[in-house]
């Protein structure tokens, strides 16, 4: 008690000392049940003291007023309505998930991390019990062990609770993260497709059509959002403040997949005297738009997409990764063109229609439009040619295969699952792994806190 309280325990209500420390009353009152906290081999029961204070106020040591007095690292676990989890666990699913199972595939390892565990305890009991005792896996103090298992509800409970306590330092270590050349705007629609929440009536409703991402140079999100649409209004604060956090004296490039019809706006938004903000078509939502009318199991598909990439390389450019700003709009208009008449003329085979079609040309041409006004020219070495798919693959990995998900648990998921892969890309560019996230927020606790 003294560890814990150093000045001794005062009653919340009224500051007054406390009188005496009672046992835990078997559960007499709802108020005194023993709570189950989960952990991952198996769920112990946690049997609160009762305090009664001078005042005669009296509350049980599990009281969220009473662990609202300790810090957060002297807890070692975090309760619930009414069950609860060791930090423990917490730790050892989240881990798991960046690892890269799904929720699904966490709750059947602690299923089978706890039938293990309850087999080791079987096979330990038979070598002490004489032989003649009748005991097996079915026994009752086994069944009683194999109760309850944490449900699919308690392990995303446990993503939430971890969000909850860490949202301050995910914040924090986003903001430091900084973009020096340019940044990516990217719209992602799948994701967010199945996010919403339970109306009254029992109806699911969806709240969001996308997820914005801002990416810096190296693939890392300097910035997230979920959006109801892809208008920039919606993400006006979160432009000014990434403004405010990024812009120096010189010029920024943006990337976006729409250039012309938000080049304004993100000059508006994002601009100031001392730097110029320069907005570009997204290389590779350039190259999509024409891929996307070419079938995929065209036998020319590899050779052609090989020459489609080389649109936009300077002519000196010859290794195979670009090393060289795409060239200016002349040039890509006139090796647009080419690329066209090359595969119109031999886009043919056998039994497959030519691989240049009447959507691909309409593509082409809406396409000439942004190249005409530079929207493609100047885009220096590495930005926007690629997506990140590895990043997005793990995100449709969570998102993609549930029908619906809840707010809460998006918003911890992502914020979870993006730390995870802003580490990853710090640890391969800078060879830096991360730190342990709670020394991390030891670190960040004293950071004022950002609205
Ligand atoms: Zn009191
Ligand atoms: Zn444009």
């Amino acid at each position: 008690m003294p560890l814990f309280f150093p000045n001794g325990l005062l009653c919340p209500s009224c500051t007054q000392p406390l009188n005496k420390i009672v046992h835990w009353k078997w559960g007499q009152s709802d108020g005194l049940k023993p709570r189950l906290i989960h952990n991952v081999e198996h769920t112990v029961l946690i049997v609160a003291a009762v305090y009664t204070f001078v005042c005669e106020h009296t509350m049980v040591a599990t009281d969220p007023r009473i662990l609202k007095m300790l810090q957060f690292e002297q807890l070692p676990f975090i309760l619930l309505h009414r069950t609860g989890f060791t930090k423990g666990f917490i730790n050892s699913i989240i881990q798991l998930v960046w690892g890269g199972m799904t929720i699904v595939q966490v709750e059947q390892y602690v299923v089978n991390c706890r039938r293990e565990y309850i087999a080791s305890l079987y096979v330990r009991l038979k070598l002490v019990v004489p032989e003649t005792t009748s005991l097996s896996l079915n026994s009752v103090p086994f069944q009683l062990l194999q109760l309850p298992f944490p449900s699919n509800n308690v392990i995303c409970k446990c993503f939430i609770a971890h969000f909850q306590e860490f949202e301050h330092t995910y914040s924090i270590l986003m903001q430091q993260i900084t973009a020096d050349r340019f940044i990516s705007l990217d719209h992602t629609f799948k994701i967010a497709s199945n996010i919403g929440f339970q109306r009254a009536d029992n109806k699911w409703v969806t709240q969001y059509q996308s997820v914005l991402f801002v990416m810096n140079e190296i693939g890392q999100v300097i910035a997230w959002q979920l959006t109801r649409s892809t208008s920039l209004d919606e993400v006006k604060s979160l432009l000014s403040n990434l403004a405010a956090r990024l812009i120096r004296d010189g010029e920024l490039l943006v990337y976006v997949d729409n250039c012309c019809t938000l080049r304004d706006k993100l000059i508006c938004m994002m601009g100031s005297t001392t730097c110029s903000i320069q907005v570009k078509l997204d290389l590779f939502h350039a190259v999509q738009r024409i891929t996307k009318t070419v079938s995929k199991r065209h036998p020319f598909l590899h050779q052609c997409m090989a020459d489609l990439k080389l649109v936009f390389r300077d002519s000196n450019d010859l290794v195979k990764v670009r090393q060289l700003p795409t060239p200016d709009s002349e040039t890509i208009g006139k090796n647009l063109d080419d690329f066209v008449k090359k595969w119109e003329a031999c886009g043919v085979h056998e039994h497959w229609n030519n691989i240049i079609t009447e959507s691909t040309k309409k593509q082409v041409s809406a396409l000439k439009k942004h190249v005409t006004k530079g929207c493609l020219s100047g885009i220096p070495k590495g930005a926007g040619t690629s997506r990140n798919e590895v990043f997005h693959r793990t995100l449709n990995m969570h998102f993609g295969r549930v029908s619906r998900i809840g707010i809460p648990l998006a918003l911890a998921l992502l914020t979870i699952l993006i730390y995870q892969h802003n580490c990853k890309i710090s640890e391969k560019v800078h060879n830096k792994s991360a730190e342990p996230l709670s020394l991390l927020r030891k670190k960040c606790s004293h950071e004022i806190r950002l609205e």
